[in-house]
This record gives C-alpha cells, structure tokens and sequence, in this order.
C-alpha cells in the first residue's frame, strides 16, 4: 500500500466464523473511488474472547469495527454509547471511538436493508402489510427503520412464538402497529411485503411457513440472507407469485456504505460495489 493513499488507521469486521465475510473487499472498493486505500480485514474473534479482542483494539489505535454473528448484542453492551438505532435494536454492527476515547455503536443493518428496498430496488413500504419472518438480532435491527418507511402495519412470525411476542412488545406505542406469534400470523392478512430474516438462508431452507400464506397483487419478497443464486425463500415468493423477489446482498453493501460514511465522512456510491459482487458471483457459479 503506498502511505500518501492509506486512509490512517486499522479497521476490520469480526465475527465467528468470519472467512466468507465480504466486507473487506466493499470497503477497499468503497475507499478505491476517491484514490484511497483501507486497512480493513475480517478478523476471526474467539466466542470467549470478543470484549478483550475490542477493547485493545481501539487502546491500539483502531479506528473501527463492524461486528457480525455472533457478536452484535455483546458489541452494543460492550460501548459507552450508543445510537438511538442501536438501543432500539439493543445490537450494534458498528464501533467507533469518539475525540474523548469512548466506544460508541451504531446499527446500520436497518438503514442498509430499507435503502435497498427503496432506492435501488425501488420498492414502496409507505402503506405496505409487512411480514417479517424471524426474531433475531437481523429482525431486531431492522424494524426501527421498517417504521420509519411508515407501512401499515408489521407482523413478525417467528419459529419460536414467545421472541416474536418479546420483540413486538418492545414497540407497543408505535402508530404502526407491530404485532409479533408464531408462523400461524403469517395466515392472518394478505401481504404487500415478505422479509426472511431467519437464518434458514444460510443452511438452504426455508423458513417452516403454514401452507395457505397470500400474497397481494404487489408482493415484494426481500430475503437478508444472499449466496450464489436464488434462496429457497426467494424461489418461494417467485413459485407464490411475487411482483419481485431479492436477496440481501444489497443490504450488505449499503449497511457497509452507512459505516464507511459514519467513519470517513463521505458516502461512497454503492451500485458499482453491488455490480462487481453480483458479476463475481455469477462467474463463481
Ligand atoms: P439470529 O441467530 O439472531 O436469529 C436467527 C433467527 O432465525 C431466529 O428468529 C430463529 O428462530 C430463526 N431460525 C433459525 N433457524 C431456523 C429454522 N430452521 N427455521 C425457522 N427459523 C429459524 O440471526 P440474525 O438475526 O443475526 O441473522 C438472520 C439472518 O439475517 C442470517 O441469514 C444473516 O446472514 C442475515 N443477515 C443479513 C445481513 C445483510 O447485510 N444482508 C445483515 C444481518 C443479518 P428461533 O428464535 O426460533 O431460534
């Protein structure tokens, strides 16, 4: 790396497992498109060891972090402060050190998938009836910023009934109202939006859904996982009819894009970074 070009100090995303993580290669882009280079690498974190691992970090001169599974909810306890996007989610993907050299943690996930839907895919959520599948630390993340695109209400179905009913009562005062049960809700009304954000993605299933689901004339089926080709989830909406169906790659790139933004100050452009990686990928196939 020629020093003139490198943008000071380290910067990683950890997680574990960590090997297939594309981060490093979307921010050296993102970094590349103003003539800069980033230290930034994946870095495999012991489950016993993440706190320790980050705290000397940043007493190194680290500059910041993204934080995958299965890190997200110890990364928001671990900060001094943190975002309202963060507290609503109670996990954080970011970590920073402000000028007095506190930790502080941000969530960009929520921020990153509503932006894919809207702006690059173009999708509507304003109005929309929205099925969130799951109740993990994904969903968690993104529902503050699913109320912000103002639908008209949203379901979260999750395998396990008690997280969802958890997770939807945290939102009880909203206008939108967010209702939360077991994968039977997912019967209860004609969707506009279907979001995956079980981790059945990752192990090519699909999420356990009762037969009988509807899905309305416009239906948008947005999976947060991504791989190669099309997930089982994905080829279902298609299979049920849906106007579009995605995967989360773009989610990536755009939380990626909000992080780089919040450390360096400028947005990179993220649609040649979403270009590159779906070329690469289809070569790989
Ligand atoms: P968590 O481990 O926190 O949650 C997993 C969720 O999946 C839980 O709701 C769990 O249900 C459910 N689940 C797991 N296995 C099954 C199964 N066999 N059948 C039905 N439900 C199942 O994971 P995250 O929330 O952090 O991640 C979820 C997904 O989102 C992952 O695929 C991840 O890769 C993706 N993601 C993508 C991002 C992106 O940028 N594109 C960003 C963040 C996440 P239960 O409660 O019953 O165990």
């Amino acid at each position: 790396m020629t020093s003139d070009h490198l943008i000071s100090g380290r910067f990683a995303v950890v997680g574990n497992p960590i090997q297939h993580s594309l981060s490093p290669v979307i921010h050296s882009a993102f970094a590349q498109q103003s003539g800069r280079q980033i230290d930034y690498r994946a870095e495999l974190v012991g489950l016993d060891t993440f706190e320790t691992w980050v705290t000397t970090f940043f007493q190194q001169g680290g500059r910041g972090l993204n934080v995958t599974l299965p890190f997200k909810t110890r990364a928001y306890a671990l900060a001094d402060e943190v975002s309202d996007r963060a507290r609503a989610a109670g996990a954080a993907n970011f970590l920073a050190q402000n000028a007095a050299g506190q930790m502080i943690a941000d969530n960009t996930d929520g921020k990153g998938m509503v932006a894919d839907m809207t702006d690059n895919a173009g999708w509507s959520l304003n109005g929309a009836r929205v099925l969130v599948l799951g109740a993990g630390g994904a969903v968690k993340g993104v529902i503050p910023s699913l109320l912000q695109a103002a639908p008209e209400c949203i379901v979260v179905a999750n395998r396990t009934s008690a997280r969802a009913e958890a997770l939807a009562a945290e939102w009880i005062d909203q206008s939108t109202p967010v209702s939360g049960g077991s994968y039977d809700l997912a019967l209860s009304m004609p969707w506009d939006v279907i979001v995956n954000g079980t981790s059945t993605g990752l192990s090519n299933e699909m999420p356990g859904l009762p037969a009988g689901v509807i899905l309305a004339d416009d239906c948008y089926c947005y999976d947060m996982a991504y791989g190669k080709g099309p997930t089982p989830f994905m080829s279902w909406g298609a299979d049920q009819g849906a106007t579009a169906v995605r995967d989360g790659l773009g989610m990536l790139v755009e939380q990626a894009a909000e992080s780089f933004c919040l450390w360096l100050g400028d947005y990179p452009e993220t649609q040649p970074v979403m270009s590159a990686l779906r070329e690469h990928s289809q070569a790989a196939r």
